[in-house]
């Protein structure tokens, strides 16, 4: 007998490469290519080092505040975590906690398995239509929880309202987490919906539309009996997770909503016009409205772009997995960089 038998064994998520070398165009982990509102860098600036010799406040109340008054909700309505990462993973620990197996699509964020497999939750994984669309009817049968990323991703498919409050509204004996990291690019928010059902937990991200991946914030609004029970969770595990200097920059971005609106504007605009460009050069695309495009070409297959993009310099996403094996996931850039692989595109597809 080894002590390796009594050892949690998991595989991990993996991430997107974050490679080394500065002059490449990295279009591959959904990044913003806009740097965070400028009240951030201020902050940075001013902030007072001595502080740091303190424990931060593990309610982040400034930051929770902040987010409660922008999403018109209550401050009890809100959880913040170091990333949405953190945030779901205390999501599925706190809620997902019955026999029956939580429900979530074939094609869809890759760490859900991940986080159903570490907490040995029993899932299972509804099949896309051959539009990449949910069939809500899968939804529709008994099980430990519901979890959708809307839009979807890698996709970029949005789901109908309608469809998504149907499957709330079927489901009102467990929680359906609704995951928005890609909402602010065009998609709609069931943030309204809070108001109806009380087995909603919504999830977004300052990764991606507030350009702060790197100081990895997320959050969750609720109501407050779930937020509870979710704090609960999370003050059994680690309090003090939320630093000092995350707290006072997340306020700054969430204070700035003219440079949110104008940054996410660009992207959107962005993306129309790459996607026009790129179908003149014989892609076809979902019709994304996050931050990235997810593309498969009539003739080249997609791993063979990919791997000539990346040897020039040009990093995106591609996973060789059933269905999605002939896709590339392209994050939208700045307009310099887009034209950069544009440009490459023209010349290796001729
Ligand atoms: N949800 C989805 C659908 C994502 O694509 C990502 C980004 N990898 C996340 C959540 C997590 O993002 P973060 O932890 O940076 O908030």
């Amino acid at each position: 007998m080894s002590w390796e038998n009594n050892v949690r064994k998991v595989e991990p998520y993996v991430a997107g490469e974050q490679p080394k070398q500065k002059d490449i165009i990295k279009l591959n982990t959904n990044e913003c290519p806009y740097p965070p509102a400028p009240g951030v860098a201020e902050c940075a600036k001013q902030m007072c080092t001595d502080n740091l010799r303190l424990y931060p406040d593990m309610n982040a109340q400034k930051l929770v505040d902040a987010l409660a008054s922008y999403y018109h909700v209550k401050p009890e309505q809100v959880f913040v975590g170091v990333g949405s990462d953190d945030v779901l993973a205390m999501s599925f620990l706190t809620f997902f906690n019955s026999d029956k197996p939580i429900l979530f699509p074939d094609i869809t964020y890759s760490f859900y398995d991940v986080w159903a497999e570490l907490f040995r939750i029993p899932y299972h994984q509804c099949p896309l239509d051959e539009a990449f669309q949910i069939r809500k009817e899968d939804y529709m049968v008994p099980n430990g929880g519901v979890i959708l990323a809307n839009p979807n991703a890698p996709t970029g498919v949005p789901e109908s309202m309608e469809v998504l409050e149907e499957i709330i509204r079927a489901n009102s004996d467990v929680v359906v987490i609704i995951d928005e990291a890609y909402v602010d690019f065009g998609g709609e928010s069931v943030l309204p919906l809070l108001e109806k059902y009380d087995n909603l937990l919504v999830v977004q991200t300052f990764s991606k539309s507030r350009a702060m991946a790197g100081m990895r914030i997320g959050f969750a609004i609720g109501n407050e009996k779930l937020i509870g029970y979710l704090q609960d969770a999370k003050f059994s595990f680690n309090s003090y997770t939320i630093n000092m200097p995350t707290i006072e920059m997340g306020v700054e971005a969430v204070k700035d909503d003219a440079y949110f609106k104008e940054i996410t504007g660009k992207i959107v605009a962005t993306r129309e016009r790459v996607k026009k460009e790129m179908t003149q050069l014989g892609f076809t695309f979902t019709d994304s409205k996050t931050n990235f495009l997810f593309a498969t070409h009539k003739n080249v297959p997609a791993q063979q772009i990919f791997a000539a993009l990346k040897e020039n310099g040009i990093y995106v996403r591609y996973w060789n997995k059933p269905r999605i094996d002939n896709y590339l996931r392209i994050t939208i850039g700045t307009d310099e960089q887009m034209d950069a692989m544009l440009h490459f595109l023209r010349q290796y597809l001729k």
